[in-house]
């Protein structure tokens, strides 16, 4: 898993999901592993994100949207000497993208 620290506003639009962490000092400034429950949009194990079963019909899992929304257990890693608003990029844990599309990324807004 890869973080990004961005210094920089995020554009709202790419905003595919996010959400604020509450670290206490000590836990920013030396960095700490923290275990978050997100609920999000996973690829259909049914179809594998096709929205259509083998005959071609509409998958009854997804009812053809090619994803489903869950709750996921993730394990994040904040590194040390992070400040009160800033904000992790974690690639690829974000929502599934639906019928193809690519998985976004995941943002945390860190508050200390
Ligand atoms: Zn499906």
């Amino acid at each position: 898993m890869m973080f990004v620290k961005f210094n920089i506003p995020l554009n709202p639009r790419h905003l595919l999901y996010g959400f604020d962490l509450k670290l206490t000092s000590h836990e920013a400034l030396h960095g700490c592993e923290k275990e978050i429950s997100i609920s999000s949009w996973e690829t259909c194990d049914e179809c594998h994100g096709s929205g259509r079963d083998n005959r071609d019909d509409m998958c009854i899992v997804c009812v053809g949207e090619g994803r489903n929304q869950v709750v996921k257990k993730l394990k994040v890693v904040i590194p040390a000497n992070v400040a009160s608003g800033d904000i992790l990029k974690i690639a690829g844990a974000g929502d599934a993208g639906g019928q193809g599309g690519d998985t976004g990324d995941l943002y945390i807004h860190l508050l200390s």
